[in-house]
């Protein structure tokens, strides 16, 4: 008997027919005997009516007065209609169920309304429902202080109390349900040949996360990533085993491991490109430069610092803030808006010659100038405009053969035997 954590996406629950979705993988996973702890988001997205959005819409612009306690109250409700919906419907088909909150389901949280952090679980509540052989519906997105008020734990913040219960229950897997088939070489809609990946690294869905893949949030895998727990990303609209997240080893000892370097492209939107240039500028440049956007909770990205001068970049929306930072430090940034960053991200790439040389014969024979890059021993970052984005990603996902199905190859084979 396994303990399967699921979660559904606000897709997943948006209607009386994904619902029916919903319920026929609750019901596979009892009628194999396993125990099920399922976490819901509020249903359907912005606009339905008890979206997380939709609710946020209720006081956005009707005096935004709200205080973030309060906020946070509002914001939980979204996630509790739904798990009564669901509940609703598994007892109506005879699967005793029951709804936690994230309260009552143990999840303590710090204080900070509207981003709180996990500080325990106490599962004994759970566990209870459990042996009681009762499906166990948790709110995701929420918990509560040692105080009893209720937090939500960020946008996206159902993915983190999926993996946070799985970790905290010692689960055999968590399965992310969503409305795409696992996590894709790239996203679908800028590359047409991009394919579903049968496995990937924590660390490589990591950096697709934080680099614009909107797949799972990445504290969610952080979490399941500090305890091994694996995650499976699934659609809750097929029966596809999707993509299973796990560290590298057990990717291996699985044997489904492929002989690949790159694993997937992800991508970023609305950056800017600022280079200060040192001419005969005062020596304390750099630092004057990036305390100035410190102080003005600028972040930062493709930090490039040279004698000559800096380069750097910022988001669209920060780029005004920043430019005006600097002329009242007396510099002159060279500004390009409207670039895109590339990420080309594969756990097999750390010491494999000839990657870069990949990306840059690639784009350079698509006509596209790389702006600026970066990398670290999983990804390599490129800096290009954003209107060369769909060609870019295009040109790279071919060049890495990433619309190829890899050979499975077993251990035997991985480790020359
Ligand atoms: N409903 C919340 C949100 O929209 C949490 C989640 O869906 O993960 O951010
Ligand atoms: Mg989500």
């Amino acid at each position: 008997m396994d303990l399967i954590v699921q979660k559904f996406g606000g897709t997943s629950l948006s209607d009386d027919q994904s619902r029916r979705h919903v319920l026929r993988h609750i019901i596979r996973e009892l009628e194999a005997g396993n125990q099920l702890v399922v976490v819901v988001s509020a249903m359907g997205r912005s606009g339905d009516p008890y979206a997380t959005d939709s609710l946020l819409d209720l006081i956005r612009g009707r005096g935004d007065a709200l205080p973030p306690r309060e906020r946070d109250l509002l914001l939980s409700c979204g996630e509790l209609i739904s798990a009564a919906v669901l509940c609703n419907l598994l007892q109506a088909e005879g699967f005793p169920s029951v709804v936690l909150t994230g309260g009552q389901a143990g999840i303590r949280t710090d204080d900070h309304y509207g981003s709180a952090r996990i500080l325990e679980i106490n599962g004994e509540r759970i566990r209870k429902h459990l042996s009681a052989r009762e499906v166990v519906i948790v709110t995701g997105f929420q918990g509560m202080t040692r105080d009893g008020e209720v937090t939500t734990l960020g946008r996206g913040g159902s993915d983190t109390s999926a993996t946070a219960l799985g970790v905290a229950l010692k689960a055999n897997i968590v399965d992310i349900y969503t409305d795409v088939d696992g996590i894709l070489t790239a996203d679908p809609r800028w590359v047409s040949d991009a394919r579903p990946l049968t496995a990937v690294s924590y660390e490589e869905i990591c950096n697709m996360a934080q680099n614009g893949a909107k797949v799972i949030h990445p504290r969610a895998v952080e979490i399941a990533m500090k305890a091994g727990v694996p995650v499976r990303v699934r659609s809750t609209f097929s029966d596809s085993e999707g993509t299973l997240v796990t560290n590298a080893q057990a990717l291996r000892s699985q044997g489904i491991w492929y002989d690949r370097t790159v694993t997937g492209l992800a991508h970023v939107k609305n950056v800017t490109q600022l280079s200060v240039v040192n001419h005969d500028g005062p020596a304390d440049l750099q630092l004057r430069v990036f305390r100035a956007m410190a102080s003005h909770g600028i972040s930062v990205d493709f930090i490039n610092v040279m004698p000559t001068g800096v380069h750097y970049t910022v988001s669209d929306s920060d780029a005004p803030l920043a430019v005006r930072l600097l002329a009242e430090l007396g510099f002159e940034p060279q500004v390009r808006r409207g670039c895109a960053k590339v990420s080309v991200i594969g756990g097999g790439m750390n010491g494999e010659p000839g990657v870069m040389a990949v990306i840059v014969e690639a784009l350079t024979a698509a006509g596209i100038p790389i702006l600026q890059s970066a990398d670290s021993n999983t990804t390599i970052w490129v800096l290009i405009s954003e209107t060369d984005l769909a060609e870019a990603l295009q040109a790279l996902h071919s060049a890495f053969g990433l619309h190829l199905t890899p050979n499975r190859r077993n251990i035997e084979e991985e480790v020359g035997l």
